[in-house]
């Protein structure tokens, strides 16, 4: 046996999770997203289940576009909640996430870009469809949907969306 480089400080525990986060992997908005679940949900470290995958829940609606994208995210989403008997599901998404900025995973022509339709709009639109999305997967769970923006203080908001 190789001798350990690093040891815990604290010894092993397994805390009881009754919540999925999902959200974006983005190195600059996860620890402000780890404080709103913390500070204002009173969520701490090791008290849910966490998905952290680029462009965060957007995965839940590319049942078209890149169906075994959707397919594998669903399976997430059902093996943790089902494993784990989740009951409440926080899905995150946050202004200029790059997943949407690129064209492989988000074209052009799903876009939805109307007159006068931003960005955040159209995630704030896909907030609302996931959560549809994840009541649609039929399992027994409550969906909350925040989004992440940078305010004039030049700090991050959270505003629920669903
Ligand atoms: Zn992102």
């Amino acid at each position: 046996m190789p001798e350990p480089i690093y040891t815990s400080r604290e010894p092993f525990v397994e805390p009881e999770s009754t919540v999925l986060v999902i959200c974006c992997s983005s190195n600059a908005f996860l620890p402000y997203t780890q404080e709103f679940l913390e500070r204002q949900l009173g969520l701490g470290p090791g008290s849910y289940d966490l998905l952290a995958v680029p462009g965060g829940p957007q995965f839940l609606l590319l049942t078209e576009y890149l169906p075994k994208f959707a397919w594998v995210g669903h399976r997430w989403v059902k093996f943790l909640v089902e494993r784990h008997r989740l009951k409440r599901v926080i899905v995150i998404s946050h202004e200029e996430c790059a997943w949407y900025r690129e064209e492989r995973f988000v074209p052009q022509f799903l876009q939805k870009f109307g007159v006068g339709k931003s960005l955040k709009d159209r995630q704030r639109e896909d907030l609302r469809e996931i959560v549809h999305a994840l009541h649609a997967l039929g399992l027994p769970i409550s969906v909350e949907a925040y989004y992440a923006e940078k305010s004039s203080d030049g700090k991050v908001h959270f505003v629920r969306e669903g």
